[in-house]
């Protein structure tokens, strides 16, 4: 996608801190990070979000919990807990339309998804 800002930092034309990249999957630290260890995960082929799942994006989608885990090891919050998230759409507080999920840990989370 010409304008979506994660193709782009899965291209390298923006800048990121990347933390891991494969052939189907990018992760970088977020820019407004909400707890000691918060990292975005990405397919590198565009996709809106998990309202808008298409055939090629499912490799990517059936690898990145265990991406996740073990970029949660090696950022040393496998042991104390993490918590892997999609916002999807408006009442999610989706902001980028480049499905992505956070991998969020480092301190306690609070016991709600919701509140
Ligand atoms: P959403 O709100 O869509 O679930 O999550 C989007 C996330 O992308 C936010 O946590 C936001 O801080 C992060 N973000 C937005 N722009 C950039 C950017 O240019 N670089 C990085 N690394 N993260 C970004
Ligand atoms: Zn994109």
């Amino acid at each position: 996608m010409g304008d979506c800002l994660f193709c782009k930092i899965a291209a390298k034309e923006i800048p990121a801190a990347l933390v891991h990249e494969d052939d189907d999957i990018v992760a970088f630290k977020d820019i407004f990070p909400q707890a000691p260890v918060h990292l975005l995960i990405i397919p590198r082929v565009h996709c809106a979000g998990l309202n808008d799942l298409a055939p090629d994006v499912l490799p990517a989608l059936a690898r990145i919990p265990q991406v996740a885990a073990e970029l949660a090891r090696a950022h040393g919050v496998a042991a104390g807990g993490w918590r892997l998230i999609s916002n999807c759409g408006p009442d999610a507080g989706q902001t980028v339309f480049h499905l992505h999920f956070h991998l969020l840990g480092g301190k306690p989370l609070g016991g709600k998804l919701v509140h």
